[in-house]
């Protein structure tokens, strides 16, 4: 037990070396200073600790706030469990895992749906931030940082659940150390000027980069709004410069249809890191055109937080369509393999599932021993992604395993269709599914989102299709759709399609 494998430590760190360093901004506007942060975090921590033992699950369902990060990190300091819960859930799935993890304390920022869908059992857990209870527990006395072990578990991550009930990934102190240390290895170095801003749902990889950049001693932004507002992201980027932020690739879309609009300041964003969904290389190309040589793709999934492979800002700037499509490179602190059904490696250029090892990698579902023994074997963690590896290393995704149609004996994976149909200048967004055939057992149909304004026909997809794709794999029906279902994460969520 050490308090420098805390990863709250980092906090401590500067504060002690530079209580002046700007630490958290509202906006525009400086709100805590390092030395005050720790100020701050080591009081809450005292507080939570009146009412939670070492080890305890805190949950965290409220919108990106500059509370949000004080939480988390007096969680750590205090040696508590943080169960970050996306705000955006229905108010029954947030106490879905609020129970399932047995949570001692579940702070919300609005409560009314919340405290009804909670048990009579429970109401006593929620705390309402940033009024009342919270306040009273900023004025307890400081904690000194706990010492930890660095297996101790620091972060719950439940899977965004776009299929069955969520399960509760189980990061470590040693997890998220190794996830801040790839991110500088393979992506950036992280220093006092820099400004990580959150955009993204602090539950998901806005809030797991918070332990990057407090390592890196840069300073953390919050947009006054609390969401991803793209007009409010540019000008509060543009104010601070040197930014980087996190986004899903939806959130890329609507931030290029924006910058497109009114221009971006050159100068705003450092890195803008996006991952989590596939970004189709017609998309990456327009976000190329439009926020320039700042964009770095990410792989990762909860089970290894942001940290299987990484497409660097150099490789977005190659005409090579095959390099756009792919997601880069393994980071150099995980092993990557591709396996076969029976666990075989598959030659280069052969799908085959995901697998990685490394520091990063969980140890296992919270209290779920089944679906751990399935996603850990001997040390590596299965993905459930189908990818394919090239001689040179390169990682290029395919497929959750369980999206792959099947049709007539052929695999056909839904991210080529779907790849070739949003270079459609009608298309606006797309996505392929499997459905029951009597004859193939699968085929293939496609629910396509026109742009605004566009009368799409079938014929004219069809022949799109089949002047780019080989004809098995064409879609046998599409569907049109005014918008794709997506989960709060904003992943398409293929399970309602199918
Ligand atoms: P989550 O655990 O919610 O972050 O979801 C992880 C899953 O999202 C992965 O297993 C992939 O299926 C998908 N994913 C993550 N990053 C990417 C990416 N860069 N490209 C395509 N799919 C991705």
């Amino acid at each position: 037990m050490d308090t420098r494998a805390n990863i709250a430590e980092a906090v401590a760190a500067t504060a002690w070396r530079e209580p002046d360093r700007p630490c958290v901004f509202l906006g525009t506007d400086p709100l805590h200073t390092y030395g005050s942060f720790a100020q701050r975090v080591a009081r809450l921590a005292g507080g939570l600790r009146s009412l939670a033992r070492p080890g305890d699950r805190v949950a965290i369902a409220m919108t990106n706030r500059p509370e949000y990060l004080e939480l988390l990190f007096a969680t750590w300091w205090a040696g508590l469990v943080a169960v970050p819960v996306n705000r955006k859930l229905h108010p029954s799935e947030i106490v879905y895992i609020a129970d399932h993890c047995d949570v001692t304390l579940l702070f919300c920022d609005q409560d009314a749906a919340l405290r009804e869908a909670l048990p009579a059992s429970r109401a006593e857990c929620l705390v309402l931030c940033p009024d009342g209870r919270y306040q009273a527990l900023l004025q307890a006395d400081p904690l000194p940082l706990q010492p930890v072990a660095p297996d101790d578990l620091a972060w719950i991550f439940y899977t965004s659940g776009t299929t069955g009930r969520p399960k509760g990934a189980r990061l470590s102190h040693r997890n998220l150390s190794a996830m801040a240390r790839s991110y500088v290895a393979d992506i950036a170095q992280v220093t006092p000027a820099d400004r990580h801003l959150y955009a993204a749902p602090m539950s998901h990889g806005a809030g797991l980069y918070s332990v990057v950049f407090m390592a890196g001693g840069a300073a953390h932004v919050f947009l006054r709004s609390g969401r991803f507002d793209p007009a409010e992201l540019l000008s509060t980027a543009s104010a601070h410069r040197h930014v980087t932020v996190f986004a899903v690739p939806t959130m890329i879309r609507r931030l290029v249809r924006e910058a497109t609009t009114r221009g971006v300041d050159p100068a705003a964003f450092r890195t803008i890191v996006y991952g989590g969904a596939p970004m189709y290389v017609d998309d990456l190309r327009q976000a190329r055109a439009v926020l320039g040589g700042c964009l770095v793709q990410i792989y990762g999934q909860g089970e290894a937080p942001m940290t299987i492979s990484t497409l660097s800002q150099a490789e977005h700037l190659h005409h090579d369509d095959r390099v756009l499509a792919s997601v880069g490179r393994p980071f150099s602190t995980v092993e990557v393999r591709l396996c076969d059904a029976d666990g075989k490696d598959v030659q280069p250029d052969t799908p085959g599932e995901v697998l990685v090892k490394g520091d990063v990698v969980m140890d296992g579902y919270w209290r779920d021993e089944q679906a751990t023994g399935e996603a850990l074997r001997d040390g590596w963690l299965r993905t459930g992604d189908i990818g394919t590896l090239d001689a040179t290393g390169r990682l290029t995704l395919l497929d959750r395993s369980k999206d792959v149609i099947i049709s007539g004996g052929s695999n056909i994976y839904p991210r080529e269709v779907e790849e070739v149909l949003q270079t459609h200048p009608g298309v606006a967004e797309v996505s392929v599914v499997g459905e029951p055939d009597p004859e193939w057992g699968e085929r293939v149909v496609a629910y396509v989102v026109p742009e605004p304004g566009v009368a799409l026909e079938t014929e004219a997809l069809d022949r799109h299709c089949l002047a780019h794709l080989a004809r098995f794999k064409r879609p046998k029906a599409y569907r049109f759709l005014a918008a794709l279902p997506r989960n709060t994460y904003g992943k398409v969520v293929k399970a309602r399609l199918r």
